[in-house]
């Protein structure tokens, strides 16, 4: 039992908020839950609501790396909150495992594409290599089909695509060349072949007192993998990746149907009401949406029992004008938003064109959303009422071009896209 919540061992270095080392926010704890292979029974997924009631604000967060996680933890809650997801079996050994084994895999995974299977075994393989220890804290993974864009856009130090029949491509974003594999266990080797260079180039670094950094940061710098990174089986080949988008939410033929969160939060009561209604399990996206795995559009009586028609929870419609707008938490939730966020966002949603994004950001560091947006907002100090930045297809450390107050941008939304 978890009394209280233990510390990293200690072969972790760097640090990356998890389960076993929740980030403290202006509301209490956040507590990210990474879920075996991204999925969520529905026993599970019942069971994180009545957590999130009971041990935090009531509230679960979608993230952009399929994760899922609960705000507003007291910190006393915490050991009394990590045994009972390790009850559900939503808790890592330690931390260290909970770190190694950050890979999203494609939510639309077909059952023979071979995804899930190499997912597995490379987590698998990940947690074993004890000579990954000292891999920057955030370093990760995507694994994507290869039939859908959705991927692109994850951030990830090594890229992996089902290649057709011709096996597997690794790649690291930015490199002119990637790498092919023939078969799932050279994959997985070329794979820790990659993560192990990672880890030695960052314990190089700490000792030398530099930041340890990324694999692409690193790679940019140095031009080349050390030799002997890689086995010999491998053959270079050009980095590809699908770019054409991420997924609306929607029936996905033979998988299930693709739910949003608005701005990616789910209230406890909504996914308890989910999870009770009969479905199998839930895949979690990098998207901030919910595959409901194995319904079906006949599936009427299931559909109405888990509340998935209920606007104020969930987003069906592929045209709602929600989608074109995210937000971080903002005000009080995080301790450097400079101003509330998400009303606003989500007061300005309707005013947002069609193909594209708006982004309002608490502060510079922009930590919701690591793409560019047509319009990000970026909140600024120094004013009695809640002032924001505007930058234009940039993000939300970028230059603003025009200073807005946040009743203005209410009053007069048209100003926001203007002469763009
Ligand atoms: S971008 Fe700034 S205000 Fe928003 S969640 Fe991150 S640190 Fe907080």
């Amino acid at each position: 039992m978890f009394a209280t919540p233990p510390s990293p061992p200690p072969q972790t270095q760097g640090w990356c908020p998890g389960a076993w080392q929740p980030m403290a926010s202006g509301d209490g704890l956040v507590v990210r839950v990474r879920p075996p292979l991204g999925r969520l029974s529905a026993a599970q997924a019942l069971r994180l609501a009545e957590l999130a009631a009971q041990h935090g604000a009531g509230l679960l967060e979608l993230t952009s790396r399929a994760n899922i996680q609960l705000r507003g933890v007291a910190p006393d809650q915490h050991g009394a909150l990590l045994d009972a997801l390790a009850a559900q079996g939503l808790l890592d050994p330690d931390a260290r495992q909970e770190q190694l084994r950050n890979l999203v895999i494609d939510p639309l995974y077909q059952p023979a594409d071979g995804v899930l299977a190499l997912a597995e075994a490379l987590q698998q393989a990940l947690v074993a290599d004890t000579a990954l220890d000292g891999l920057p804290a955030k370093f990760g993974f995507s694994l994507a089909s290869g039939r859908h864009g959705g991927l692109a856009e994850v951030a990830a130090d090594v890229q992996i695509v089902r290649d057709g029949t011709q096996g597997w491509r690794l790649q690291v974003p930015g490199q002119p060349i990637a790498w092919q594999a023939d078969n799932p266990s050279l994959t997985v080797q070329a794979a820790l072949a990659l993560a192990r260079c990672c880890a030695a180039q960052a314990r190089a670094r700490r000792a030398a007192g530099e930041h340890p950094g990324r694999l692409p940061q690193m790679l940019r710098q140095t031009g080349v993998l050390p030799p002997l990174a890689l086995p010999a089986d491998l053959r270079e080949v050009p980095p590809y990746l699908p770019a054409d988008g991420s997924p609306n939410p929607g029936w996905q033929s033979g998988l299930g149907l693709l739910v949003a969160a608005p701005l990616g939060r789910v209230t406890a009561d909504a996914l308890a009401r989910l999870a009770r209604s009969g479905i199998r399990s839930l895949r979690l996206t990098p998207w901030r949406m919910l595959l409901v795995e194995g319904l079906a559009p006949s599936d009427s009586a299931v559909l109405e029992e888990a509340g998935l028609g209920h606007s104020d929870h969930w987003i069906r419609d592929p045209q709602d004008a929600r989608l074109r707008v995210s937000a971080c938490s903002g005000a009080p939730g995080c301790r450097q938003a400079l101003a509330p966020t998400q009303d606003l966002a989500l007061a300005l949603a309707p005013h947002v064109p069609d193909g594209a994004h708006l982004h309002v950001s608490g502060c510079a560091k922009g930590c919701a959303r690591q793409l560019p947006s047509t319009v990000t907002l970026v909140a600024q100090a120094g004013e009695q009422e809640p002032v924001f930045g505007r930058a234009r297809h940039a993000l939300a450390r970028a230059v603003t071009d025009s200073r807005l107050s946040a009743r203005s941008l209410r009053d007069n939304p048209g100003l926001l896209f203007e002469e763009i």
